[in-house]
């Protein structure tokens, strides 16, 4: 249960890190940019959510107050 909120989490810190230009997700294989829907801008494959690598922000990035408003950005994207 709290295996499966944490990755909800996740997910839902990764989808909004995406949207605000400071996170993206990778395709597994070559690391490339993926584009809509999931596919590889460099093998075409196609992934699913969850089978992508995620890079940018982290969660733990934000602790300081430094990044407070653009960590309220995120909430208010993910709960507007
Ligand atoms: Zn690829």
């Amino acid at each position: 249960m709290i295996k499966e909120t944490n990755w909800r989490f996740r997910k839902a810190w990764a989808t909004a890190c995406c949207a605000v230009g400071i996170g993206k997700l990778l395709c597994p294989t070559c690391r490339a940019d993926v584009e809509d829907k999931y596919k590889c801008s460099e093998c075409g494959q196609t992934w699913k959510r969850e089978e992508l690598k995620y890079a940018g922000a982290l969660f733990h990035d934000f602790r300081r107050t430094a990044a407070r408003n653009l960590v309220r950005q995120v909430f208010l994207y993910l709960w507007p």
